[in-house]
């Protein structure tokens, strides 16, 4: 491919580019709109801008910042004029900034007004040049300079692994390290996306995730982007925000935290959604619970789909036929899956193993870790996902768990989602996390964190003695611990690293 991922993107803005490609609030005056052209001649301006500062294509751009249209338009600017787009979580603290900073080598960053002072100071140790702010209602000094910008940079040629993005994986398994996605990546998967789920320029997706990660900038963005459709944009997840909007939307994409919360009131009803055709759900796992429930409030059956940083999507329930609960559906067009055993055999169908993935979406490995990155792929090109998985003699893939959370226990294999699910299915059980601590017969043990639902009460020996009943002895937790809640990162995944930690001596 000759073309940047930018191309592709205008490429698919509907014929009338005056149509609304984004509505966003502002907090201060109402809602901000902008067309398709509008969302074009900033990528233009931005572009122009960052390469009079002389960034060269290949150069780094990182942007810590509020959700917001501008924010959206760096992006684009990168894809525009080559640049690489390096997104940073906004739950970030100066120290992880520093890592990411010193790690990538951003020639500028783009930060909130409010963490200025520390990014300059990480800046000029780092040898970054260029400081600017932005807010999320348009203001900062990134503004106050592209606002003078009248110059369009024309869109940048791209081979299709010229680098588009660096994303540093959430951190659930310990030090960040930056994916790098290519404009062939990111394009191959977006056409999947949009062509699986039938985006098209009628639809309207009301998106309030945020756009620092995969789900929220790639998955959603991109949907909408290259089918010309609009996106009502929210700065986060409210749960009244989200349901005053949701009668003008045609779509929606959460981690399954946003279902579990709509589900909270009676206000969320089948009423309230008929003029919705699409739910998505990812990022973490959807419990067959919320999706009956959901379906019998809504009529919807949410479609659940699994993907990660490093390869954007993998796989999707069907847009027509089946959603299945508790499985993340088929491969992608184009995408290759297979399970296989710790010695890399190839496991059929029914059989539990490492899950592998091949295909145009698979990123090209991690940032200056060459070795890490070989490490993960196969000889013949396969991607290991740390996913473990098994594939039915359907075709659906369920996940069974990460292969880091998995609890090798007296020598024996405990997966802990299948744990989780029986202490799930307890009547007074809301939730729960499974971890394996260091215990001093068998090596590792199995520990339960329970959350009760509201007003119920359970003590550990008879959460024990019903597992007892039902599992081998040796997949039964050796402590069962009640807390309020679990720690859960910014996109909805239970930290078991924390938790890990937090009961560290409960076996010893
Ligand atoms: P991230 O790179 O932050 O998107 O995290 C990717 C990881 O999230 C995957 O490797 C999975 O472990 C998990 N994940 C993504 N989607 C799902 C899903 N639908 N169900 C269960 N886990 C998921």
């Amino acid at each position: 491919m000759s073309l940047s991922l930018y191309t592709l993107i205008e490429a698919s803005f509907p014929d009338d580019r005056s149509r609304m490609a984004l509505e966003a609030p502002d907090r201060a005056h109402g809602p901000r709109e902008w067309s398709f052209d509008r969302l074009a001649s900033m990528a233009a301006r931005y572009a122009a801008f960052f390469a009079g500062l002389g960034l060269k294509p290949g150069d780094r751009v990182a942007l810590q910042a509020e959700k917001s249209p501008e924010a959206l338009g760096v992006y684009l600017a990168c894809l525009r004029g080559g640049f690489v787009f390096l997104p940073m979580n906004t739950a970030y603290r100066t120290d992880e900034i520093d890592y990411l900073v010193g790690d990538a080598e951003p020639a500028l960053v783009i930060c909130d007004p409010s963490a200025e002072t520390a990014l300059r100071e990480i800046a000029a140790r780092r040898g970054t040049p260029h400081v600017l702010t932005l807010d999320a209602d348009a203001h900062g000094s990134f503004i106050d300079v592209v606002l003078k910008v009248r110059d369009a940079l024309p869109p940048a040629v791209c081979a299709a692994n010229d680098l588009a993005a660096i994303l540093y994986t959430s951190g659930t398994t310990g030090k960040p390290k930056g994916a790098m996605l290519s404009h062939g990546n990111l394009a191959a998967n977006g056409i999947a996306l949009r062509d699986a789920w039938r985006f098209t320029e009628d639809d309207v997706l009301l998106h309030a995730l945020p756009i620092f990660h995969a789900h929220g900038l790639f998955v959603a963005c991109h949907c909408a982007l290259l089918s010309g459709a609009k996106m009502i944009w929210q700065q986060k997840f409210d749960r009244a925000d989200v349901i005053r909007e949701l009668p003008r939307a045609t779509a929606f994409m959460g981690v399954p935290t946003f279902y579990t919360r709509l589900l909270a009131g009676d206000d969320f009803n089948r009423d309230l959604v008929r003029h919705m055709r699409l739910f998505t759900s990812g990022s973490a796992p959807l419990l067959a619970e919320t999706f009956d429930e959901f379906r019998a409030r809504t009529g919807h059956a949410i479609l659940e789909r699994y993907g990660m940083t490093e390869t954007g999507m993998n796989t999707s329930n069907p847009y027509d036929g089946e959603r299945r609960a508790g499985t993340v559906g088929f491969p992608l067009p184009g995408v290759e899956v297979r399970v296989v055993s710790g010695e890399g055999e190839l496991l059929g169908n029914g059989e539990i193993g490492g899950l592998q993935v091949r295909g145009p979406n698979v990123f090209a490995g991690y940032w200056r870790m060459p070795e890490k990155s070989a490490e993960e792929f196969t000889q013949d090109g396969w991607f290991r996902t740390g996913d473990v998985a098994m594939i039915d003699a359907d075709g659906y893939v369920h996940l069974v768990g990460r292969a880091k959370d998995l609890i090798i226990s007296g020598g024996f294999n405990v997966y802990p989602k299948e744990i989780e699910e029986l202490v799930d299915e307890m009547p007074e059980v809301l939730e729960s996390a499974i971890v394996g601590v260091p215990h001093a017969d068998f090596g590792e043990a199995g520990v339960a964190v329970v959350v009760l639902r509201p007003g119920q009460a359970l003590d550990e020996a008879t959460l024990v003695g019903r597992l007892k009943e039902r599992i081998a002895n040796f997949k039964v937790p050796k402590r069962a611990f009640f807390v309020e809640s679990l720690p859960r990162n910014t996109m909805g995944k239970v930290q078991k690293n924390l938790l890990r930690n937090d009961y560290k001596d409960a076996c010893r």
